[in-house]
């Protein structure tokens, strides 16, 4: 076998359990064959411990982190017991720490799966790691739990807020709380509705001893986040607008503006001159820095049939390179200030939306600078993973149809090995 039992139980990092075989299995799935060292459980009618053995349960499988890039499946019959103080002599199934009845899957897999849903959708999570829509679906129910066990946390210090979207089109959402506890990122809670009061409702349900050590909430910029988290902590605590979905907005105003001078150019130029442009639009999305000569002349000559595309894509790198300097909070308010005077007087109205964002939450956005916090899941993963399927540009191969593709921290769309 190719791997000893004893590292690969170091690398499962799971308690309670033995190896008793390994399976290669198609397309890199790892079959883990365990049994379970605990011995007893506690009778599911009366609660009392029992361990009159009943021999073993039918077969579980439960997916759990990837082993050396191998999808991983943990295969177990569970221990029975035999309660012998209850009528009729009822057994119990004994579970180990590591899942939950019913899981298909760990509640480390789960908790990975948690964080990179966050601002992303089933069907991109469920696309990375071959996992079902409908099992992921399923994770989300088993924890949008009103109910927090906040005996295990001791601080809080950074709580992250975002969302999930639970359908394709980003209609309906789940809001993501996430902190570190003992230096891990981790979701806490997931909230059902994404209103003021329900947020604000979570936020006085945690225990007082702990509201006292939280020291900074990085949300989105949507109000009712910003609202409920300001209503329970007050000014004690820093909010600050995460800077991904800051990114996200004046991006989208590039967006804009690119696809309303695609049309205009699609009506005025020649047939030659369009093929010439094509994936432009790809190209847009990158920084220059990231881009080969080839790439650069490709946006050099966009930027000649549009010259408010040229200064548009100049104003997302000039902010971009705000957000990459070191600067106190006063220097980032003076420099973001100048940003907008430039983008106004240049009449660069694509912006305008994110203008009145940054007019309305100029506080929290330049909070950023102050400790330079995002939510936990962007410092986390330190990226957010997208599929795009279309085809990139450049890449003609298969393979790189279903390329995976992550915008960084600024929104830039960047290639990467999805881990
Ligand atoms: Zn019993």
């Amino acid at each position: 076998m190719m791997f000893d039992t004893d590292t690969l139980q170091t690398l499962l990092n799971l308690p309670d359990l033995a190896i008793d075989r390994v399976v290669l299995g198609e397309r890199r799935t790892l079959q883990i064959h365990v049994h379970s060292t605990l011995e007893g459980t506690h009778c599911h009618r009366c609660g009392k411990p029992i361990d009159h053995g009943y021999g073993l349960g039918q077969e579980i499988k439960l997916r759990h982190l990837p082993v050396f890039d191998y999808h991983t499946v943990l295969v177990l019959r569970p221990k029975r017991y035999q309660c012998h103080s209850c009528e009729g002599r009822p057994t119990t199934s004994q579970m180990l720490s590591w899942y939950s009845p019913r899981a298909s899957v760990t509640k480390a897999f789960e908790q990975q799966m948690l964080l990179e849903l966050i601002n992303s959708t089933l069907e991109d999570v469920s696309l990375k790691h071959a996992v079902g829509v409908d099992a992921l679906q399923g994770i989300l129910d088993r924890r949008i739990e009103p109910e927090v066990d906040w005996n295990g946390i001791e601080t809080l210090e950074v709580i992250g807020i975002d969302e999930i979207a639970l359908k394709k089109g980003h209609r309906d959402f789940v809001v993501v709380i996430s902190a570190y506890v003992n230096d891990r990122l981790r979701v806490i809670a997931l909230l059902p509705a994404r209103t003021k009061a329900v947020v604000e409702a979570f936020f006085r349900s945690i225990p007082k001893r702990l509201r006292r050590t939280v020291e900074v909430v990085c949300s989105d910029l949507y109000q009712g986040f910003i609202g409920a988290a300001k209503a329970v902590f007050g000014k004690r605590v820093l909010i600050c607008a995460d800077r991904f979905h800051v990114a996200r907005l004046y991006r989208e105003g590039l967006e804009t503006l690119r696809k309303r001078e695609f049309k205009r150019l699609r009506r005025t130029l020649s047939k030659a001159s369009l093929d010439e442009l094509k994936n432009a639009h790809w190209v847009l999305r990158h920084r220059r820095a990231d881009l080969n000569a080839d790439e650069r002349r490709l946006l050099n000559r966009l930027f000649a049939h549009s010259p408010k595309l040229k200064e548009a894509y100049e104003a997302c790198e000039a902010l971009t390179a705000i957000y990459d300097s070191r600067l106190s909070k006063g220097q980032s308010k003076r420099k973001l200030r100048g940003w907008m005077r430039r983008v106004t007087n240049r009449k660069l109205t694509c912006f305008d939306r994110f203008l009145g964002t940054l007019e309305t939450r100029f506080e929290e956005i330049t909070n950023y600078f102050v400790g330079r916090r995002t939510s936990g899941f962007v410092e986390g993963l330190n990226n957010k993973l997208k599929v795009i399927k279309r085809r990139c540009y450049g890449m003609t191969s298969l393979k790189h149809f279903y390329q995976r593709v992550y915008l960084d921290l600024n929104g830039y769309a960047k290639f990467g090995t999805v881990r």
